[in-house]
């Protein structure tokens, strides 16, 4: 224990705390929350990561290791890290604000979407991972959820965000062996605990594509178990309602990328060499409808989730020694009805797919 924490003082980076003026949440994630602020040196907003420490108790290091990786980065598809500072019980990250949305979302709101927009955006993600990659960085947490644009302009560049789990890798074939990921993105080695490294990005990258030219998941399971199987078995199917207009050429970036073997996969340069990416060889086809009919029933059940999440939240904090009792009842019974809106949302997306959905994806 150091002198600091001995007598309860604030450790000195806590001081830089008051060069910014915190506003609402932008999103919750693992190891904390993501607030929006203001630098008052500069009046730049700005987003700061909180992770409580005790969420890392035992893996300070990591964050340690996050910072310093973040430190050394510099690429205009990748999130800027801009500051840090610590207080007993916190760390703040400060990045740049990404405020022009998740990717998804900015795809429904435009009025035409085809293979070359798809080709297009997947070229900026790509460029950036091979930047990564070539700094012995894996993401290993690749998710449209952590694609943002950077502001609200037509041509914005697209960012990635959240280095949480990433890791330096120490040597070019270090295995490593940490489970990570989300699921519905995670590659095959993770899912089995068999060790991961670059390859597991470029999967993500080839269920990202998948699900950008479709709406739809190309791996969707009852349970973890069946997704692990499903997944390990590693069969991509193209169902002809949804890609009869997509091009030969993409479905061969998709398989190209989703191969059990990670060696097999290309690499993040084979990948911006293959022919859906350097020519415009995809089709001129409008594939919205198609696309934002997945992604809505997909934003819905999310919100849907998130809804019941908060109300539950809300319940047990509002919930008093007194009547206990009755508000467990309450609680039991709302959840009943918040899981019958599930099934309810999930009905409705399974019908809109015509692919079964779980609440994995
Ligand atoms: P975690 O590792 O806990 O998942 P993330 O870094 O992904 O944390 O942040 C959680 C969410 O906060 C993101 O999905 C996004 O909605 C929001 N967010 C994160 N970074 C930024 C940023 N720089 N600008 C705007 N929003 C952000
Ligand atoms: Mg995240």
């Amino acid at each position: 224990m150091n002198l600091s924490s001995l007598l309860h003082l604030q450790p000195p980076s806590y001081g830089r705390k008051k060069n910014y003026e915190f506003g609402p949440d932008l999103g919750t994630g693992t190891y904390g929350t993501v607030k929006r602020a203001k630098a008052l040196d500069t009046g730049e907003d700005v987003a700061v990561k909180i992770i409580l420490k005790k969420t890392v108790k035992g893996h300070e290091e990591m964050v340690e290791k996050e910072i310093g990786v973040l430190k050394n980065l510099s690429h205009p598809n990748i999130v800027n890290f801009r500051d840090w500072f610590e207080s007993r019980d916190k760390y703040y990250l400060v990045f740049d604000l990404a405020s022009g949305g998740e990717l998804f979302d900015k795809i429904c709101e435009q009025g035409r979407f085809t293979e070359n927009n798809a080709a297009t955006i997947m070229k900026e993600v790509i460029q950036a991972i091979e930047y990564l990659h070539s700094k012995n960085v894996v993401h290993r947490d690749l998710k449209p959820e952590n694609l943002l644009y950077k502001d609200n302009t037509p041509d914005s560049k697209l960012m990635i965000v959240d280095f949480g789990i990433s890791k330096v890798m120490e040597s070019e074939d270090q295995v490593l062996t940490t489970m990570c990921g989300s699921y519905g993105y995670a590659a095959p080695e993770v899912l089995l605990r068999r060790g991961h490294g670059k390859p597991v990005d470029m999967w993500s990258i080839g269920v990202i594509t998948y699900t950008l030219l479709c709406g739809y998941a190309p791996f969707q399971a009852e349970n973890d178990q069946q997704l692990v199987a499903e997944i390990a078995r590693c069969n991509v199917v193209f169902h002809e309602r949804y890609w009869r207009d997509v091009s030969v050429e993409a479905r061969d970036f998709i398989k190209c990328l989703l191969r059990a073997h990670p060696e097999k996969r290309l690499t993040a340069t084979e990948a911006l060499q293959h022919k859906w990416i350097t020519t415009e060889t995809g089709t001129d086809v409008d594939l919205l409808d198609n696309v934002k009919e997945g992604f809505n029933a997909k934003r819905m059940f999310k919100k849907t989730v998130r809804a019941v999440a908060a109300a539950n939240r809300l319940r047990s904090m509002t919930r008093s020694p007194t009547n206990a009792d009755t508000s467990s009842d309450e609680i039991e019974s709302s959840s009943a009805q918040q899981q019958q809106q599930q099934q309810q949302q999930q009905q409705q997306q399974q019908a809109s797919t015509g692919i079964e959905v779980t609440q994995q994806q």
